[in-house]
């Protein structure tokens, strides 16, 4: 048998200088975002109390590349380049000619691909002169991520993590707290936005939006001694992740395969449009044929159920109007385990790239996604995280599409996390606890028929 690579790794040379931005790339430019109150477009000035200015440029820059500072290099060159591997045994394991690669963004300090852009927000904080963060978690991937950036340039952290996950993943906390973050449950007892859902609803497990709500509104209370920082969903943010595709197309070349398929799951749309945004700039700009999959939880599913409207970013109505695909900001989703994946919206840029039918967008259902995490951990030998796991699946699908064709198919997917800190969910699904959740269509009308009216 000829010696066949598996690895491909990159020196860290190679990590990228530059963040790629897709905005200048885009058919047409993205819907404006609007403030809460007037409605009307937001400027610098909106924003300035929450983000740093270096980051409102990025959010609304049309430069193509954007130079990545030297501190933040040499945070990167802790665990980039990450490798790009074949799953040659998951391929014989599915009996398929179809090649199938993945990205791996498990081997940074915090176990996911969040640390790409914790680490540039924290930089550019620090240099503005702010003395800490707040922010949300949903999983635990972000908060961890940004208390190690906040380590590493000093800064105080303050994470509003969802119930449900505080409970269900103690350890998350403590790896948090060992940077140094304070960690609250929410909805907390810290801020209207958590009092006022208590009052409600004293036994809410809590939700994304709402946590959001909580970290928004101690920044904007703190008279400029905090500012706020969200994991996925906004530009510079996606664009942070870039260094993610840009990596993997040098490392296909080493293969000498192109992708027929590119695949990530969605929750905020910062990893899909990591590994996706650089073949969406092959594909408009180089005319390359390839195919790119968003693929989210049949229980939380804003693309491929949602509606593409204006809504709030969060559950109390504080933070911008955007434009997406969403179940409504009042939208609470069932305990699924994907943690990462329970948000009611998606990355303007991801929404606009669906809606002119660049990219697709799949959903599964949970156990699916167990079942494909299993053939996968047994055949590579890592464990993913249960939102990779979506990704799996799909790619599993494409797999055995490719297959039942006799088609030869190259794949591409992001693995974007370990499960290390998920076993209380394999433990769940092993014992044969888990269920599959399909959201109810009088739900998703309910929330609809909520939407905040927004004159075009
Ligand atoms: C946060 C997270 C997600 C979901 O967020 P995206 O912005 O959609 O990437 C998915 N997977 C992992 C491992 C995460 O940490």
């Amino acid at each position: 048998m000829p010696d066949q690579p598996i690895r491909f790794d990159l020196p860290q040379s190679a990590i990228p200088t530059h963040w790629y931005n897709v905005q200048p790339d885009l058919p047409r430019p993205l819907p404006p975002v609007l403030h809460p109150g007037t409605k009307q477009p937001v400027g610098p000035a909106d924003l300035s109390p929450l983000f740093p200015m270096a980051l409102i440029g990025q959010e609304v820059s049309q430069e193509q590349r954007i130079e990545i500072p030297d501190e933040v290099r040499e945070i990167y060159k802790l665990w980039r380049p990450t490798p790009l591997l074949r799953a040659r045994r998951l391929e014989k394991a599915l009996d398929t000619p179809a090649k199938i690669y993945y990205k791996y963004e498990g081997v940074s300090p915090s176990g996911s691909h969040k640390l790409n852009t914790a680490a540039p927000q924290a930089y550019y904080n620090k240099a503005e002169g702010v003395q800490g963060l707040t922010t949300e978690t949903g999983a635990g991937q972000w908060g961890t991520a940004l208390s190690q950036a906040c380590t590493f340039f000093g800064l105080e952290c303050v994470v509003y993590m969802v119930k449900v996950s505080y409970q269900q993943k103690p350890y998350r906390r403590v790896m948090m707290q060992t940077f140094g973050s304070t960690v609250y449950a929410s909805p907390s007892e810290n801020t209207n936005a958590g009092r006022s859902i208590l009052a409600q609803h004293p036994d809410s497990t809590g939700s994304l939006g709402i946590a959001i709500s909580e970290a928004v509104e101690a920044a904007a209370t703190s008279g400029g001694k905090y500012k706020y920082a969200l994991g996925s969903v906004l530009n510079h943010v996606l664009m942070h992740q870039t260094v993610i595709g840009q990596e993997a197309l040098q490392q296909l070349e080493m293969t000498g395969d192109y992708p027929d398929v590119v695949v990530g799951c969605v929750g905020g749309g910062s990893n899909f449009a990591g590994i996706g945004l650089t073949f969406v700039h092959e594909k408009l700009k180089k005319g390359k044929n390839v195919r790119i999959v968003a693929v989210e939880p049949a229980a939380c599913p804003s693309l491929t159920r949602g509606r593409y409207a204006y809504d709030f970013g969060d559950t109390a109505g504080m933070a911008p109007l955007v434009k997406m695909y969403t179940l409504g900001a009042q939208f609470v989703p069932p305990p699924f385990h994907a943690g990462g994946l329970r948000y009611h919206g998606m990355a303007s840029i991801v929404c606009e790239l669906y809606d002119q039918g660049i990219i697709e967008a799949v959903s599964v259902p949970q156990l699916d996604t167990f079942d494909a995490a299993l053939r996968f951990a047994k055949s590579e030998g890592i464990i993913p995280a249960p939102e990779p796991s979506h990704a799996i699946a799909q790619v599993i699908r494409e797999a055995l599409d490719a297959r039942e064709k006799g088609e030869a198919r190259t794949i591409l997917f992001n693995l974007c996390g370990h499960g290390h800190f998920d076993m209380a969910a394999y433990e769940a699904y092993l014992g044969g606890r888990l269920e599959n959740y399909e959201y109810p269509q009088e739900d998703i009308d309910a929330a609809m028929a909520s939407l905040p009216i927004i004159e075009a």
